[in-house]
């Protein structure tokens, strides 16, 4: 005679919703460091004195740009993830 149905359950499982539908569309700002002397380029920064707004994303960069410290090209930077 063992009744299973007895007693009540504490944890209740009401309601466990999740609702991640919502698609994000920020988009984040990244760092790109040379790989030869660790100069840091921060998207959201720019380079206003260079002539890069601030917000310019590293690919938006002119492909003859240099790194200002060792002169080597995009090619040798690499984005950091924070
Ligand atoms: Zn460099």
């Amino acid at each position: 005679m063992a009744d299973r149905s007895a007693g009540s359950d504490p944890r209740k499982t009401a309601s466990n919703w999740n609702e991640r539908g919502v698609v994000s569309e920020v988009i984040e700002y990244k760092s790109w460091v040379c790989l030869i002397c660790g100069w840091v380029y921060n998207e959201e920064e720019g380079r206003p004195d260079e002539g890069i707004a601030a917000g310019t994303r590293f690919v938006e960069i002119p492909d003859d740009w240099r790194c200002p410290l060792c002169d080597v090209g995009k090619a040798d930077f690499v984005a950091v993830e924070f």
